[in-house]
């Protein structure tokens, strides 16, 4: 059965709030019960396989966060909660929505989230879901590929590359995908990031186009947890 078929058959279940969620508060916890995997071992080649890592990861890390599910991922209960039917029905029963609905967005979070809305390359619920978990997830403070949960900034150029296509090509000079939103809305939108018009010029120049590297969160919990012997 396709994954599609899953959903069609499952999405009208109720979702029975439980007691596990806090219990999976640790995001390669909750990664691995969407999964069946360590996120470490994820197999990506495949679209569908890369799509399922991209929704357990932003799932995942955003479960290790205070505050209902819904409202850290950006969707509302009901979208979560079909999002999670479609892709990770086993999980269904352990890992619920929760939560009331998503709070009132900040204008930076619309516009990120219209940009990306307006410049998605796939059909179907799941680019209009990650339009929304991106510019959630843009507001927090990091790096955005860590915020999302993923390995490395890799993952999150391939995921704007399949998802929101029209956007990521314009970003030619490898920019951090963050600012790089801010940059279109400055041309697009009259959105005020830049002080002057040519980057070379610009004091805030590493803040744009320095590296993204660094440790992801799933993986520093996981290490923290193993230093201090608690169970992951
Ligand atoms: S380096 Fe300066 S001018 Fe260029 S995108 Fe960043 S803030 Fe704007």
């Amino acid at each position: 059965m396709t994954i599609a078929a899953q959903a069609d058959s499952v999405d009208r279940r109720p979702l029975a709030p439980t007691p596990s969620l806090r219990a999976l508060r640790d995001g390669c916890s909750v990664y691995r019960r969407l999964t069946g995997r360590d996120p470490g071992n994820a197999p990506i080649e495949s679209e569908d396989d890369f799509d399922a890592h991209v929704l357990a990861s932003i799932l995942a890390v955003a479960a290790t966060e205070d505050g209902p599910l819904c409202q850290r991922t950006g969707l509302a209960s009901p979208e979560l909660a079909r999002l999670i039917a479609r892709w990770f029905p086993c999980a269904l029963m352990e890992v619920h929505a929760g939560g009331q609905d998503t709070m009132p967005d900040g204008d930076e979070l619309v516009m990120v989230r219209d940009l990306l809305l307006a410049n998605r390359s796939t059909d179907g619920d799941e680019g209009r879901w990650l339009a929304h978990m991106v510019a959630r997830r843009a507001i927090e403070p990091s790096h955005l590929w860590e915020d999302l949960g993923l390995r490395n900034r890799a993952e999150l150029s391939r995921l704007l590359d399949r998802h929101f296509a029209p956007l990521a090509v314009r970003n030619t000079r490898g920019m951090r995908w963050k600012r790089f939103f801010y940059r279109m809305l400055c041309e697009d939108d009259g959105f005020v990031m830049c002080t002057t018009p040519v980057c070379t010029d610009c004091c805030d120049f590493e803040n744009c186009f320095g590296e993204e590297d660094g440790e992801s969160r799933l993986a520093r919990r996981r290490r923290d947890a193993a230093a201090s012997s608690v169970p992951v």
